[in-house]
């Protein structure tokens, strides 16, 4: 499969040769931020099927105390991707091109969602993280 994606003023490009999995929302009051929206939308992908096609230079990060970062467009603000220890982790499924021909399965930490969030019926839910086998 090949997929790509790109941010709002189209200076970072990307590809992916392959397929994302496991892509989940999640609700936490750091996401909400982190992706200024209701909560994430985020799928993981093999690093080794993705590349920047154009733009890197544009990139910059924000690195967390874990570890784990986010990767976003200094001139128009998108955020692109997530990284985990200096590699591409997962994207943003906003940023992709074409359909992923994957929804989101999971509705992760809804316990603390926003007030004003409605969260869609027919996807598990969980209070907080998935049970290990979710
Ligand atoms: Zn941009
Ligand atoms: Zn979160």
């Amino acid at each position: 499969m090949n997929l790509s994606g790109e941010c709002f003023c189209g200076e970072i490009k990307y590809e992916i040769n392959g397929k994302l999995l496991d892509a989940r929302s999640c609700h936490c009051s750091r996401c909400r931020k982190a992706f200024s929206s209701q909560a994430s939308a985020y799928a993981l992908v093999d690093p080794s099927e993705f590349q920047w096609v154009s733009g890197a230079e544009f990139l910059t990060s924000y690195v967390g105390e874990h570890g784990f970062g986010l990767q976003f467009c200094k001139k128009c603000g998108s955020t692109l991707c997530g990284v985990y220890q200096d590699e591409v982790h997962g994207v943003t499924l906003g940023c992709l091109n074409e359909d992923p021909e994957i929804e989101i399965g999971r509705h992760i930490f809804v316990g603390s969602k926003a007030s004003w969030e409605v969260i869609p019926e027919g996807v598990p839910q969980y209070e907080e993280h998935p049970p290990e086998n979710a």
